[in-house]
């Protein structure tokens, strides 16, 4: 995986952990999340849902690309993972800038445990996350301290 100008490159054996989740934005050197939003309520859903899962609006929802700035609001370690994940990941509940009622489950990574506080500011990061048994590396959204004061490179449970 590798990013150019912004836009999240794939290379041979890698595949997104959902098709169309990131997008390049003019300007910024890092993809963001696609979300999408309900045109009646005003609802971001990330994953993105065509239909609008809160007022059930029956208009098709919009792409809304997320500004990839949250808050963490809890986290847990996880000890036990399934096979592919390295073990003693953090796994976080992140409440988006964008949104507050918006809140995305990742994996923080670059991050030693004993830095991690609830309310720390967080930046979305892509990352490969876990190996699939077949050999295919799965890249998905991580998100890391965005007080370079915190970022410890290598530290969390990501694959790479
Ligand atoms: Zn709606």
């Amino acid at each position: 995986m590798k990013i150019e100008y912004g836009e999240l490159i794939l290379e041979a054996g890698e595949r997104t952990i959902r098709p169309d989740i990131f997008a390049k934005v003019d300007g910024d050197a890092m993809p963001h999340l696609q979300a999408r939003q309900c045109r009646d309520c005003g609802d971001i859903s990330f994953p993105p849902f065509r239909y609008c899962l809160k007022c059930n609006g029956e208009r098709e929802t919009v792409v809304k690309v997320l500004s990839n700035e949250g808050a963490l609001a809890s986290y847990t370690i996880a000890r036990q993972v399934m096979p592919g994940f390295n073990p003693d990941y953090i796994l976080a509940n992140v409440r988006m800038t964008d949104d507050p009622s918006l809140v995305l489950v990742a994996q923080l990574t670059d991050v030693k445990p004993e830095d991690v506080e609830i309310d720390m500011e967080l930046t979305m990061i892509p990352k490969i996350i876990k190996t699939l048994m077949n050999g295919e590396k799965v890249v998905s959204y991580c998100f890391r301290p965005t007080d370079p004061a915190r970022v410890s490179p290598g530290e969390g449970g990501q694959t790479e």
